[in-house]
């Protein structure tokens, strides 16, 4: 006979304990106090998109793998180390973008746009993904906006890209950025630059910090990247490329700095800058926000050529420019440079109620005046005329509009000047235009600025 299992004493369950969802590392919420700084940053972009005659382009956030891999190479620190990789069922290693040049250097070539007038002028903005150690300015998913020109080897596109970026860095009010410019050649005359490189660096191996023996071998242009003190005294007497750039390379270089020198723009040479990506020909930049904050944390945005790329993506050769900027960063730099920006438009008008037929028919009214683009505040769920006016007066809008039992009987309702206090009874029906007259009235006594 079976054994009769022995009762268990019952086990009282634990509530759960309900741990609350947290942000990912490096992610973050963009607040609604944050807006005004994205949406002035966002607009002013744009603007500049159409002045220059840009076309916007929005590539997908998740692209291949390979995609990534082969335009920006094995050997650098996104491909290596930083990026979203995943493997899905259907589609094999996929990646959350790290940077929207290659993806449209992919667009360009899938949907033939070989076939447009060139060149073809690309605008755009979203979050890009790296797995970055996250610190000030620096997030896992962060903005990037850029303008890239596709189809043109003409230098003075160059010299158009690094304008733009001087010009918008003016109209956003930094000033103060410095604009570092250098050539690192073409393929041809850089491969004779790096066997000099190497050679002056491996003689001095000893003396290198442990990440320059490694770009030693794996990417030796990096060497003039860095950063360590131990570092800079090797670097400063290093061989420089401007002096290994072959005929055409010169030239090219030569007249970016030409056109740029006719518009007065301000740039320093820098024969140390490089860039990171592989990609990169000849006129390479970086924006940084003065002469001396050096460093990968502080770099605003940067850009460059880059010829090669579209036929390394199965292309046809596809001579091409572009820049991209740091929103986070920018944003950064108005805040510690305290740029004045302007403000989300508030309301001029609140619209109050008191009584059941005054909601309905403030309600109504709501959306007419909506529709009449002026901005109205209301609340339509508190009753107290008191705590509407408070909210009024919080919100500084010029006007109140009243409405109660009285007027509602009446057909009329009553404006009140908030800052005089002055209370007018009007018609019902002329309340949009009777509003209408008196903000236009006001927008002529204060000057825009
Ligand atoms: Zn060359
Ligand atoms: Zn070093």
């Amino acid at each position: 006979m079976p054994k009769k299992a022995e009762k268990q004493p019952k086990k009282i369950p634990k509530a759960p304990v309900l741990k609350i969802p947290q942000l990912l590392r490096g992610f973050k919420d963009i607040l609604p106090a944050e807006q005004n700084f994205w949406r002035f940053i966002c607009q002013t972009a744009e603007n500049f998109s159409l002045g220059y005659g840009f076309s916007r382009i929005d590539p997908p956030i998740l692209e291949e793998a390979g995609l990534f891999v082969r335009s920006i190479g094995k050997q650098t620190d996104i491909v290596e180390k930083e990026m979203f990789t995943f493997n899905d069922v259907a589609q094999g290693m996929v990646v959350l973008r790290p940077e929207a040049t290659a993806s449209i250097a992919r667009a360009y070539i899938s949907h033939g746009m070989f076939n447009l007038p060139q060149p073809v002028k690309l605008f755009y903005w979203g979050p890009m993904f790296r797995r970055e150690r996250p610190q000030s300015g620096r997030q896992r998913q962060f903005y990037q906006f850029g303008f890239e020109i596709l189809g043109e080897a003409n230098p003075v596109v160059d010299a158009q890209l690094i304008a733009i970026v001087s010009n918008f860095f003016n109209q956003i009010g930094l000033d103060q950025i410095s604009l570092q410019v250098n050539s690192i050649g073409c393929p041809d005359c850089r491969k004779n630059f790096i066997e000099e490189l190497v050679n002056y660096y491996r003689a001095k191996r000893k003396m290198l910090c442990e990440d320059c023996k490694n770009r030693l071998t794996k990417n030796p242009l990096r060497l003039l990247d860095c950063k360590q003190p131990s570092c800079q005294f090797i670097k400063a007497s290093a061989p420089q490329i401007v002096d290994w750039l072959c005929e055409n390379c010169k030239t090219h270089f030569m007249k970016v700095a030409e056109y740029l020198d006719s518009l007065n723009i301000f740039y320093k040479l820098n024969p140390y800058l490089v860039r990171g990506l592989d990609y990169y020909t000849r006129t390479v930049f970086e924006v940084w926000p003065t002469e001396k904050e050096e460093g990968s944390q502080s770099v605003l945005g940067g850009g460059g050529r880059y010829d090669g790329l579209v036929e390394l993506l199965g292309g046809r050769p596809t001579p091409a420019v572009g820049v991209s900027l740091g929103v986070e960063r920018i944003i950064l730099q108005l805040k510690q440079k305290e740029v004045a920006i302007p403000s989300k438009k508030a309301p001029d008008v609140f619209l109050a109620q008191i009584g059941d037929a005054a909601k309905i028919k403030a309600f109504n009214l709501y959306e007419r005046l909506r529709q009449e683009n002026i901005l109205v505040a209301e609340s339509f769920a508190k009753d107290s005329l008191k705590s509407q006016l408070d909210s009024a007066n919080k919100l500084k809008v010029k006007y109140a509009l009243i409405l109660g039992q009285k007027e509602v009987m009446d057909g009329t309702i009553l404006i009140r000047e908030m800052e005089s206090g002055v209370q007018e009874i009007i018609d019902f029906k002329k309340t949009v235009a009777e509003l209408k007259k008196k903000l236009n009235h006001n927008n002529h006594q204060t000057p825009v600025v």
